[in-house]
């Protein structure tokens, strides 16, 4: 099979050593596609690595082998932000055969065989994002916390059948998804949580996968746990609040222990408050000063633009307040019909729910609420 490679940084540094030395595979071209200076050009080609002296091909030149039979196929190993990106440009280029290497390849953690390599469906489009509650409640309940985890005063967790009936829905929709974040509420608190982790992986084999934690529930003895992870190529994503910070350093040394990467966030000493619950804002405002409206969120089969209208009635049964999502806020995956390519345009736009956030948000010192008020979540005037 003849490839043309199209790769990046370390990740294409690691996919052109495979790929030179693999049984039955010819590298026949690296594609260096100079979209933008600054982000999705072949680096690792330009800096010389290429030992056997591949020759480069520009993406225009890369297409003319694929249509002449030259090259088989096309292999994308460059940041995973850009590969859907990436993947539109290639087809526009009439090449049909497509695959990638998964960005957890990048640092030698995972040894690279033919199975690493996905082939991409390239009759769906690939979502970028989504996150999902394990747990809705949380062991640290800050004040003002943007998901009302705080506010959740029983355990609740997510339910694992509908999860996997949810995430096998999202795989009839798309190819692939780029970053899929296991959050909450603190998610570690969740004991089937390893089981999460091995149905989002089977799902999607090339997504980023993020456990999202305070940090202050991960011990070394959850080894089912660590295992899950390890297995399946996913990583901590660490809060840091407060508390968390003197942890780091424990944390850091129980995952190495255990091969499993974690990123840490700067300190988080600051929170911010965006409700309006008069619901006077303008929605489009709203939205495009927002930092969450990107933050797909999925929930026992309906999907949205952000947690908001799937989350907001913990907030108004606590506070008897009347905030309300509009019919088309959340979207039913099993919607008749519904085509992926659809659902990403949909989860694009304003809701009108937007209309109960303020884009004057007020910013606060963190701190742990348990003692909630209505006004910690209540923007600045
Ligand atoms: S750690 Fe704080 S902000 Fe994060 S989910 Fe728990 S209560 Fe909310
Ligand atoms: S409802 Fe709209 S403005 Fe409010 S957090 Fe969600 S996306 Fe942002």
């Amino acid at each position: 099979m003849n490839i043309i490679l199209y790769g990046k940084g370390n990740l294409g540094k690691r996919a052109y050593d495979y790929l030179s030395g693999a049984d039955g595979i010819m590298l026949t071209g690296l594609c260096s596609d100079s979209i933008n200076e600054s982000d999705t050009k072949l680096e690792f080609a330009d800096s010389n690595y290429n030992p056997f002296r591949v020759p480069v091909l520009s993406l225009d030149e890369a297409g003319e082998a694929y249509r002449n039979k030259e090259a088989d196929a096309i292999i994308l190993a460059t940041d995973n932000e850009v590969i859907s990106f990436v993947s539109r440009r290639i087809l526009e280029k009439g090449i049909y055969d497509i695959a990638l290497l998964p960005s957890y390849y990048e640092d030698g953690s995972y040894d690279i065989d033919d199975g690493s390599f996905e082939w991409i469906e390239i009759t769906k489009p690939r979502l970028d994002y989504i996150e999902y509650h394990i747990s809705f409640h949380c062991n640290l309940n800050c004040k003002g916390c943007s998901h009302f985890s705080n506010l959740i005063h029983e355990p609740r967790f997510g339910d694992y059948d509908q999860f996997v009936k949810d995430i096998s829905r999202l795989r009839d929709l798309f190819w692939g998804i780029s970053k899929i974040r296991l959050m909450g509420g603190e998610p570690v608190l969740n004991k089937q949580l390893p089981d999460f982790i091995y149905a989002a992986r089977e799902a999607f084999p090339d997504a980023d996968i993020r456990i999202v934690s305070n940090g202050l529930m991960i011990r070394e003895d959850q080894k089912e746990l660590f295992k899950a992870m390890r297995e399946c190529a996913v990583f901590f994503d660490i809060s840091t609040y407060p508390p968390t910070g003197h942890l780091l350093n424990r944390l850091s040394e129980i995952c190495g222990k255990e091969h499993v990467k974690l990123t840490v966030t700067p300190p988080v000493n600051e929170f911010s408050a965006s409700l309006n619950p008069a619901g006077t804002s303008d929605p489009d405002v709203s939205f495009a000063t927002c930092p969450a409206r990107h933050c797909v969120y999925l929930c026992d089969g309906m999907i949205s633009t952000c947690i908001m209208p799937q989350i907001i009635d913990v907030f108004n049964n606590e506070y008897g307040t009347d905030i309300r999502s509009g019919e088309n806020d959340v979207i039913d995956l099993y919607e008749e019909g519904l085509k992926g390519i659809d659902l990403i345009e949909r989860l694009k736009k304003p809701m009108e729910i937007c209309r109960y956030c303020s884009s004057n948000r007020r910013v606060f010192e963190w701190k742990p609420g348990n003692d909630p008020h209505m006004d910690d979540w209540i923007a600045g005037t």
